[in-house]
């Protein structure tokens, strides 16, 4: 699946080793503002590219909504000031047409535009024909095919130069984060679309300064190829997303502390030990496979045997019991309870559709 799309990464087009790093205002407030912040960002030698929000989506009217098309000419002196390529965020196939003219070198969508596929359809035929770089944000809500869907407009309008920006997803249960980083969206992603550049935005996600260390390094551990942070010349003093912004000099700060690990090692008793664990691990999945396809093979019959006597397939005291003693005995074998609980969930609904199946089944005549 996806086989089909074709990419070059924004880290390549950019000439530049894991991690890529994109740093820069929210918003581009002021003139002195953007170049200031933007000559610092420069003198750390830690920043691959500028970024700075010029048309900002905010959730209530009456707040800071953007600097405008003036604040174009801002960004695009801080990359005649700074060498720096420049980044902003389109939502709009007006916005495209501003960014093309002024010479903006990567453009990015929004959380809030990638879920609304009119919106990405009109960006994607504003840039038929126009060989930009295009970076596309997760959409707000967790729901991989519309982030997928998204890529695949805008791959289809010829757009071939492109990254995904993880930045955590609007949920009831979002942690300490603002967004839920969710990790495993982002992996099924990279296997869904293979091929396509996946870059971190730990300021989002975070929504505070002091997490976007420690989400920074969990995206590199888990092989994302840069971050996209957010600095400010005076944080506190931003006029959106406060909170979450940082100095120049912290950001500096943040990547000198990240440790950047490789896929693969060269190294031969690496590579001999790795070999000798994975197989290890094939070999217990062989057997969990096993074991789950006997334990279905029960249910079906315990199925078979409920509707010879008139029993209904959901008998909740059972369900609690399994659920209690397993949970018990994964947690004395040192398993997460949340782990063997979503696990027990999966089987639980597993067997209970197989019991359906032969409930339901009409027995053939002879
Ligand atoms: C931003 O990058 O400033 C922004 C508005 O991000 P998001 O679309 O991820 O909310
Ligand atoms: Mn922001």
């Amino acid at each position: 699946m996806n086989k089909d799309m074709q990419f070059e990464s924004i880290s390549s087009v950019l000439k530049v080793d894991r991690p890529l790093v994109i740093s820069g205002p929210c918003s581009a407030e002021t003139e002195s503002q953007m170049l200031t912040t933007a000559k610092q960002l420069k003198a750390t030698g830690k920043v691959h590219a500028l970024r700075a929000g010029i048309w900002k989506p905010r959730t209530r009217p009456g707040q800071f909504e953007g600097a405008g098309e003036p604040g174009l000419q801002w960004l695009v002196k801080a990359k005649e000031e700074t060498g720096l390529p420049i980044t902003t965020e389109v939502a709009t196939a007006a916005h495209v047409e501003l960014c093309l003219k002024a010479g903006v070198d990567i453009l990015w969508v929004g959380a809030r535009t990638t879920v609304n596929p009119f919106s990405v359809q009109e960006i994607a035929d504003a840039l038929r024909g126009v060989d930009v770089p295009v970076m596309v944000k997760n959409p707000v809500n967790p729901d991989l095919e519309l982030w997928i869907g998204a890529i695949e407009r805008l791959n289809r309008a010829g757009i071939r130069r492109m990254a995904a920006i993880h930045r955590g997803f609007s949920s009831f249960d979002k942690g300490p984060f603002r967004n839920a980083p969710m990790w495993d969206l982002a992996i099924e992603l990279k296997t869904r679309v293979p091929g396509l550049e996946v870059i971190c935005d730990p300021s989002h996600i975070s929504g505070n300064r002091e997490l976007i260390s420690m989400v920074s390094q969990k995206a590199l551990d888990l092989d994302m190829s840069g971050v996209m942070i957010e600095s400010h010349l005076n944080p506190d003093a931003a006029w959106s997303d406060a909170k979450q912004q940082v100095t120049p000099a912290a950001l500096a700060k943040i990547v000198e502390g990240l440790v950047v690990r490789t896929s693969s090692s060269n190294n031969k008793t690496f590579k001999d030990t790795l070999g000798l664990l994975r197989e290890q691990i094939d070999q217990l999945d062989d057997e969990i496979m096993q074991k789950l396809a006997n334990r279905m093979k029960i249910s079906e019959k315990i199925g078979q045997y409920k509707k010879e006597n008139n029993v209904t397939i959901l008998q909740v005291g059972r369900w609690e019991e399994i659920v209690q003693t397993r949970v018990s005995l994964g947690k004395a074998m040192g398993l997460d309870e949340g782990f063997t609980r979503d696990l027990l969930r999966l089987v639980h609904h597993e067997s209970i559709q197989v019991q359906t199946k032969v409930m339901n089944k009409v027995e053939e005549r002879v």
